[in-house]
């Protein structure tokens, strides 16, 4: 294939249309779309091998909490009807053979270097090149640069006194070891309640001699209903109820019309097809609400958020969601002291909604002691394990679910500069800021993929990666189609979106309490709601009115 360069400007080696930093969902698709359209382009990425959050979350129970249907590529209509999830909700290696099957499917693997990771990216303001360097001491070059680095890719550790000297073994859940890990026998601490946590604590429960959760705050969860969904390949039957968010249908009638489907998801807020509730919590009595819950909670998973039109956006209403799932726990749990202990009182979605199987159940095995550090914290740990509550509890492995710096953890770990040397650490010293999410004033030639200002992490993700991934082959293709070398956001269109953006957070519950969408797990990290909270419709609306008149907001040159 020919490789249309921007401009005439001396090649090395190294020297490339496009470089994307990351294997994961979003640089695999970005790098197969710019390949077809005439592009040079490479990857590289940090890890071994392809799958970006599904190489690295290997933790035990890690599966993805959108219905597998919906968490997969829509790009092909081909790739969407020979693949075949045998689960309602994938299991970590099922979604890794799932990207690994796309990079071997659309030969992807050669334009892409592993273990090489970058440390810092450039702007040379003479060639307008991004010079990128990379750990291993190389320099690659290139005209435009892609951060589809992850919003969940850099694994947060607090910092706790005495951790080096615990003699045990500590895993964090974000880096898992790639061999099994057996807890048989073993007294087992995990540190943290988040999702991670929720999904890993049944299954380590039934392998560990004693389980000790240790935790700071409760968190929301919501059962999956997990299910094989596959047919079965012997008596060809049709396979079973595969989909229970808008309709109740087998894997074979979603791919009747699987376009359909993403369709529908497309439209919704979250990017999520299913079929939500028309009706305020407040405008019904107390035997339909609580009906409407149940209907939701059996159906299971995060889009028990949408049982009623305000629990996101009135406190009230949202209280009746909060104590529905709080007296779920209630009766859930025997023992009455752990069960208040498990119990949130903040607003219910505020903190990512979690999907579990048997998570409250757990809590009632005798191998299991939750650990209530929420008033009175970890004092330290030591050679044997961990100290809190005033006793020492003695562990042989402990597991760190403590999560993500989410968002610009990732970036900001590459030291990256921009125009007249201005770092990318300077500009967000007062939390991030970028145009959609896509573009960053000071910063021509450099797109981020769900980047802080976008919807990202509070969509299906699968839709809003591939939104913004045609998004950006379509501004390259226009770019070269008008000679220009250049796009940098403007910072006033930086402003405004990010005036937008605060003016729909503000009175919105995701920002109602301290959670990693704003930044509040990460000790210093200045408070700033992150994903974009209006909504995935709104947002593709924007970006394309942005594209359509010809990229209001960014400069151009020549
Ligand atoms: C446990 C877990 C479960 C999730 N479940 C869901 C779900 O059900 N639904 C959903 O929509 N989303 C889910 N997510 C979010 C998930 O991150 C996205 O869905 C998606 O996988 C992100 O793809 P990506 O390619 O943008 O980023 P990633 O998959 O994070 O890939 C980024 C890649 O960039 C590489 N990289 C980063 N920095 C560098 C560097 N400096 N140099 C070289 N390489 C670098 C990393 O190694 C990584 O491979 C989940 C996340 C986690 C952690």
């Amino acid at each position: 294939m020919m490789h249309t360069h921007f401009k005439n400007r001396k090649r090395t080696d190294s020297d490339y249309d496009v470089l994307i930093v990351g294997a994961g969902f979003s640089g695999l698709y970005l790098l197969h779309r710019l390949r077809g359209s005439g592009f040079k382009v490479r990857i590289v990425d940090r890890a071994s091998d392809v799958g970006g959050t599904w190489f690295w979350n290997r933790y035990p129970g890690a599966r993805c909490d959108v219905e597998s249907m919906q968490y997969a590529y829509s790009f092909s209509p081909e790739l969407e009807q020979e693949w075949v999830w045998s689960e309602k909700y994938a299991t970590q290696p099922e979604i890794l053979r799932y990207a690994r099957h796309v990079a071997e499917r659309f030969d992807l693997r050669r334009d892409i270097e592993f273990d090489t990771t970058v440390e810092s990216a450039v702007f040379d303001e003479s060639n307008h090149q991004w010079r990128i360097e990379t750990s291993e001491g190389r320099t690659i070059s290139a005209n435009f640069c892609v951060m589809a680095t992850g919003c969940l890719s850099t694994t947060n550790t607090p910092h706790f006194e005495g951790l080096d000297s615990f003699k045990g073994t500590i895993y964090h859940t974000g880096n898992w070891p790639h061999e099994t890990v057996d807890f048989s026998g073993e007294k087992v601490g995990v540190i943290g309640t988040g999702s991670s946590a929720i999904q890993a604590i049944p299954l380590i429960a039934k392998q560990a001699k004693h389980l000790y959760v240790f935790q700071r705050t409760p968190h929301y969860t919501v059962p999956a209903w997990n299910r094989r969904i596959e047919s079965d390949p012997d008596t060809k039957t049709s396979g079973r109820r595969a989909y229970g968010y808008d309709a109740d249908l087998t894997i074979e009638e979603i791919k009747a019309d699987y376009a359909g489907l993403r369709g529908r998801a497309r439209k919704m807020f979250n990017a999520l097809a299913f079929i939500p509730n028309r009706k305020s919590a407040l405008e019904v009595d107390d035997i339909e609400r609580q009906n409407g819950y149940e209907g939701f909670w059996q159906r299971g998973g995060v889009v028990f958020l949408g049982a009623y039109t305000d629990i996101g956006t009135s406190l009230e209403a949202n209280e009746t969601a909060a104590e529905f799932v709080r007296e779920k726990i209630r009766r859930t749990v025997n023992d009455p002291v752990v069960a208040e202990a498990l119990v949130p009182t903040y607003t219910i979605g505020c903190k990512r909604l979690a999907v579990d199987t048997d998570y409250y159940e757990t809590y009632n095995r005798s191998n299991v002691t939750l650990v209530d550090v929420g008033q009175s914290p970890i004092q330290k740990f030591t050679q044997q394990g961990v100290y809190a509550l005033d006793q020492e509890f003695t562990l042989d492995s402990l597991i760190m679910a403590t999560g993500f710096d989410a968002m610009t953890g990732t970036l900001l770990k590459i030291d990256i500069r921009g125009r007249s040397g201005l770092t990318l650490e300077d500009k967000w010293i007062d939390g991030p800021k970028g145009y959609l999410g896509l573009g960053i004033a000071g910063f021509p030639n450099m797109f981020m993929i769900t980047g802080p200002g976008s919807p990202s992490v509070l969509t299906n993700m699968m839709q809003s990666i591939e939104q913004h991934v045609d998004w950006i082959v379509g501004c390259l293709e226009y770019l070269r189609n008008h000679n220009i070398s250049t796009i940098e956001a403007t910072e006033s269109a930086e402003d405004d979106w990010a005036a937008h953006n605060d003016a729909v957070a503000d009175n919105h519950m995701r920002n109602s309490c301290s959670s990693w969408y704003v930044g509040g797990n990460i000790e210093g990290k200045p408070r700033v709601f992150m994903p974009y909270v209006g909504g995935f419709p709104r947002y593709v609306e924007k970006c394309n009115e942005v594209a359509d008149q010809n990229y209001l907001g960014f400069t151009l040159t020549t």
